[in-house]
């Protein structure tokens, strides 16, 4: 009996359908430009959006703490894992964030699983939009609690799916800046209609974090209206250059969280080699270089323009819908011939014949980098 012969069958289904994914082995540093087997590319997808993963200061302090602290962290949180890196860097996230208290989880995956999971019981409503990151999804699916999808960002669906569970407890979560169409939730209706049916609100900042806002603060600086949403998720995976996850909120939530969160108590603590550089990322999270980005996004967005393209984004994100899988990976091909690396985004990430160039913008892109890659789009997009 062949044991196997399902999962290849599988896979040969996954490549029949242009959905067969395989990984590019990169050979230099995450930055603006990339080598891959040896030949240079200019990255536009990476969520390094700040160009923070190979900063000079930010290695600088992390050489001094791996010096100090070593490599492994030894355990979990909760038993011998928490180093005074570990603490200053909640200090500072909390900060950042505007909040009473925040607490690192390992990855945003393993922070929404554990926050959506631990925060909500049985006879609990979750009410998610329909485009939230997976992550969101499968911390949705290991909850007790009934779950509702609302149309993407559509605030009156999801009030018309409020008033279905009048009286009952829960919680509604959405991405702050959604990850794959890089738009941006309506925070100020959602949060309303939170308080309004008594539930709790969360938003994911995975792509907010550094990005909206004029210091990069997130979703709720953008709309000028911070400390207003009870959990704010993030990570510092993105523009802060570093790896782990966060949530910050008041002191209660956190406290709670440190207790029953799952994915927290049960997985060893980042090191604090990565702690060190998520803090020195987060220090070189300046208006200037949030200026940058937006000025390049801004910029990057009227090139496209120019070539025919309706696209506007106010985050780092911006997506050109091709429809069919195979033809993204063939124009995601093309651009990598002529040195540009842009992922195709496909089914289960997106919608089947949603197939997409996820272009992401960074800090540090050059007027000739963008102008380059907007003639490609234009040549080979249309
Ligand atoms: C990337 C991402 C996550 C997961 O964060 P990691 O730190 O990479 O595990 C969660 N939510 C959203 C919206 C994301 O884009």
């Amino acid at each position: 009996m062949d044991k196997t012969k399902r999962y290849s069958e599988q896979l040969k289904h996954l490549k029949d359908e242009s959905l067969y994914r395989t990984m590019h082995v990169i050979e230099s540093a995450q930055g603006s430009h990339i080598t891959i087997d040896g030949k240079e590319y200019v990255l536009f997808a990476s969520n390094s959006y700040l160009d923070l993963c190979n900063n000079e200061y930010v290695k600088e302090k992390t050489e001094t703490a791996l010096h100090t602290y070593g490599t492994g962290s030894g355990g979990s949180r909760l038993t011998t894992g928490t180093t005074a890196l570990h603490s200053e860097l909640e200090g500072r996230l909390a900060s950042f964030k505007k909040r009473e208290d925040a607490i690192v989880f390992n990855t945003g995956y393993m922070a929404n699983v554990g926050v959506i999971g631990s925060l909500t019981a049985k006879g609990d409503v979750i009410f998610s939009d329909e485009l939230n990151h997976a992550s969101i999804i499968d911390g949705c699916r290991l909850s007790k609690a009934e779950v509702v999808k609302y149309r993407h960002n559509d605030m009156e669906d999801l009030e018309e799916k409020l008033k279905l569970h009048k009286g009952k407890n829960g919680l509604i979560v959405s991405d702050g800046v959604f990850s794959m169409d890089g738009d941006i939730v309506n925070l100020p209706k959602l949060v309303r209609l939170a308080n309004e049916y008594g539930m709790l609100s969360m938003i994911d900042e995975a792509h907010a974090t550094g990005v909206l806002g004029a210091n990069g603060y997130g979703t709720e600086e953008y709309y000028g209206m911070e400390g207003v949403t009870d959990i704010v998720m993030g990570t510092l995976s993105k523009a802060v250059g570093s790896e782990g996850g966060f949530v910050c909120a008041d002191g209660t939530i956190v406290n709670y969280l440190r207790n029953k969160a799952r994915s927290f108590i049960f997985s060893t603590a980042l090191s604090p080699v990565t702690i060190a550089s998520a803090i020195a990322g987060l220090e070189c999270i300046t208006a200037d270089r949030v200026a940058a980005l937006r000025n390049n996004v801004q910029y990057f967005c009227d090139r496209l323009h120019a070539e025919g393209f309706d696209v506007q984004s106010d985050s780092a994100i911006i997506p050109v819908i091709v429809g069919d899988e195979q033809k993204a990976l063939a124009i995601s091909a093309k651009l990598m011939e002529h040195g540009y690396y842009i992922s195709a985004i496909r089914y289960p990430t997106v919608k089947k014949n949603s197939a997409r160039l996820r272009i992401t913008l960074m800090s540090s892109h050059t007027k000739e980098e963008m102008d380059g890659l907007a003639g490609l789009i234009g040549r080979y997009c249309k």
